[in-house]
């Protein structure tokens, strides 16, 4: 098997160099017969002009003789075509007159009517064309042939094949070089481009490949690939940060416990005062429960491997069961917690994720909420999406902080959220769960009015399916 040649720019040029001396022998082997084909039509006309004069020149004597009349005009045409035989025969095939020049030629086999061109050889092995036309004089019928020598007709046409022959390996040569040429400078910028993308790495991400023409496909292939590559910087700088500011917010309450636990250490104590050692340290092993919780949903929900069992779900039960799940530290804070809407707003969801959400939302409301004051969550059907919104009378959001509370880790006022608890992750997750859902979340807000989180969920859908 013949080895692949590794470069493109050789593999081009051979692919170029093959087609186009595949189109080359057919241009010469197309021009070569149709100069053969054109230079034995022209020899066809001559030898049928001469069986015209020959015949105009036959005579018949009294005795039935053959005469070929003014021997002198037969003469100058014998001197004009020297390398001409002319012959005539009688209809049983014998020879009556006969000009040597040629010597002798084909046994007649031509038709009856008409002209009749064929090629042959002589006995020298003189390649001849030979034109016939059958011929009365008189009551007798003739054979009149005309033959002349081909071979200065195969000598040009070799002449030419020749030379077409000889030109095209130069040719081939010449373009092959120019195709090389060609391809490298074609191909030079994806040398560029490999180059530089050898030296990205994990750490060198923001470097990106040359566009050097944005509207080729070389300056495309390129464009995609630095789009590639900024986004994968994104993912990368994402994944960087995350991780920072989990470890830092897994460090928070496991510096809390640690030093709870050598505080109580320290100082002899009773029991009553390691039970609130070991209640401070339960405490924050709660907090570490919850966030590592929120940093596995998160990063579950990043790998996709969250499955979304989906189905038809009242929505105000479900609100219900959120509600009463965080009652508790509502009650702790003498807040108001109620839960209302239509029974029959349902929505085609994962039940557990919504919950997950409503809680977290609920959650929010309590905390962000002073002491004494309400959490509404209220439910409404509206045609092809339910709509969960879940309002308090709390501290509000400030407008410009309403686009960045959905980012994760992220929170408003880093010391009041850290008393409440909050990582940053309760949004991120709502919103998730949400937008998994092909749902929507939305805020609105004003500081010290209360806030509005509204949750469109695309409503629940009846089976419509009948079997037969
Ligand atoms: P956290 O766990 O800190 O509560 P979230 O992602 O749930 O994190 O919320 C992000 C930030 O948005 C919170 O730190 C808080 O400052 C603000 N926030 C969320 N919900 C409310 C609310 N109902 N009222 C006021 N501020 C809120």
């Amino acid at each position: 098997m013949i080895p692949r040649p590794r470069s493109v720019r050789t593999r081009l040029t051979l692919w170029y160099v093959g087609v186009l001396g595949g189109v080359l022998v057919l241009f010469v082997a197309g021009t070569s017969a149709v100069l053969f084909w054109t230079l034995r039509h022209q020899l066809d006309r001559r030898l049928r002009e001469d069986v015209e004069t020959v015949e105009g020149l036959l005579r018949l004597g009294p005795d039935g003789t053959l005469h070929v009349g003014q021997e002198a005009r037969a003469g100058d045409m014998r001197t004009q075509r020297p390398q001409e035989l002319i012959e005539v025969r009688d209809a049983q095939g014998a020879v009556l007159y006969r000009n040597e020049v040629l010597g002798g030629t084909p046994a007649p086999d031509e038709g009856v009517n008409g002209y009749t061109e064929r090629s042959g050889r002589l006995g020298d092995g003189t390649r001849i064309r030979l034109v016939s036309r059958r011929h009365s004089v008189g009551a007798r019928a003739l054979l009149v042939r005309v033959a002349h020598s081909e071979e200065p007709l195969w000598n040009e046409f070799r002449r030419v094949v020749l030379v077409m022959l000889l030109g095209l390996p130069a040719g081939l040569l010449v373009a092959g070089l120019g195709g090389y040429a060609l391809a490298r400078r074609a191909l030079a910028p994806v040398d560029a481009m490999a180059c530089r993308a050898e030296e990205i790495t994990a750490e060198r991400l923001h470097a990106r490949l040359p566009v050097e023409n944005p509207d080729d496909e070389l300056g495309h292939l390129a464009r995609v690939f630095n789009d590639t590559l900024a986004r994968l910087e994104g993912s990368f700088e994402q994944l960087r940060r995350f991780t920072a500011d989990a470890s830092h917010e897994l460090r928070t309450p496991l510096t809390a416990i640690r030093s709870v636990g050598e505080v109580g250490l320290q100082q002899p104590a009773g029991s009553v005062d390691y039970r609130d050692v070991i209640g401070s340290m339960l405490e924050e092993a709660g907090r570490l429960t919850r966030l590592v919780d929120s940093l596995l949903t998160i990063s579950r929900a990043d790998a996709g491997r969250i499955e979304l069992h989906r189905a038809s779900t009242p929505l105000l039960p479900l609100a219900r069961e959120a509600a009463a799940l965080v009652e508790v530290l509502a009650d702790e804070k003498g807040q108001q917690l109620t839960v209302e809407g239509d029974e029959g707003a349902s929505a085609f969801v994962d039940p557990l994720i919504v919950r997950q959400a409503l809680v977290n939302l609920i959650d929010n409301g309590i905390k962000y909420t002073p002491a004494g004051g309400w959490i509404r969550v209220c439910v409404e059907a509206r045609g092809n999406e339910s709509v969960v919104e879940v309002s308090d009378s709390g501290a509000g959001i400030a407008v410009e902080e309403q686009g960045k509370i959905f980012e994760r880790f992220y929170r408003v006022e880093q010391s009041r959220s850290r008393e409440g608890g909050g990582a940053g992750l309760g949004l991120p997750i709502v919103r998730w769960a949400v937008e998994a859902h092909g749902g929507a979340v939305e805020v609105k807000s004003r500081p010290g009015q209360g806030s509005a989180f509204r949750v469109k969920l695309p409503a629940g859908q009846v089976c419509a399916c009948r079997t037969s």
